[in-house]
């Protein structure tokens, strides 16, 4: 499997680095942040992130100075840059999208929204970080837009559901006990009952309609999924 996005959050205010990291780790991307121009940099220098949001407005330097600089930048200038901005003037956008960035939001801004521009903008500028889309009998799984399509039809998923299902359709053919599972689908983060897993493949195969037959429950054991 393709190595997680990594995307760098450069925002003071905590409300929207949660915010934002919420919604961008929901998509299975990988989120580090920083508040300051400072940070940012020393972070990027510690490892180049797949994308960067910046505000515009930080407490040491400005967005577009922080821009600027990984723009002069010859190991930098490539990485994809949204700027988040508070600020709605025509001319500061201009400035932005001459400064180098390759895209902007206005707060307030909804995290969908910021996923859309965000997943634009890597297909468009980072063709190699789209992952294949996954295949098990009727059912299509497209982790670049989180969408399960069975026998041609789109389904409606739920993220816990969704992320169970593409665990599963990357590791066919093996069972997995409950806690192996929780371990691999949820992480270590996760505070949930093995019994919930019960729950989550209930719905799964709800959601697979007439491909429900894809999970098997290995009695005892846990589950798989399997195509014989
Ligand atoms: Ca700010």
């Amino acid at each position: 499997m393709a190595d997680n996005t990594n995307v760098l959050v450069v925002e003071d205010e905590p409300a929207i680095v949660e915010l934002v990291s919420y919604s961008l780790r929901e998509a299975g991307w990988d989120i580090r942040s920083a508040d300051t121009a400072q940070g940012a940099w020393e972070s990027i220098s510690r490892g180049k992130p797949d994308l960067v949001l910046l505000d515009w407005m930080l407490p040491d330097q400005s967005g577009l100075r922080l821009l600027a600089r990984l723009r002069a930048d010859r190991d930098f200038q490539d990485i994809p840059v949204i700027m988040l901005t508070a600020k709605s003037m025509e001319e500061d956008k201009i400035a932005g999208l001459n400064n180098g960035a390759d895209d902007y939001v206005t707060k307030p801004f909804s995290p969908r929204e910021l996923l859309a521009r965000s997943r634009a903008l890597l297909r468009r500028k980072s063709p190699h970080l789209a992952e294949a889309p996954l295949r098990a009998g009727a059912v299509t799984l497209d982790p670049n837009s989180c969408t399960v399509v069975v026998e041609g039809q789109q389904i409606e998923i739920g993220n816990a559901e969704y992320k169970l299902l593409k665990f599963l359709m990357a590791h066919r053919e093996r069972v997995f006990s409950r806690a192996q599972l929780l371990d691999k689908v949820w992480g270590d983060h996760a505070v949930i009952e093995e019994r919930t897993v019960d729950v989550h493949v209930l719905r799964l195969r709800k959601a697979l309609k007439s491909a429900d037959g894809l999970i098997r429950t290995v009695r005892s054991v846990g589950y798989m999924l399997s195509e014989k």
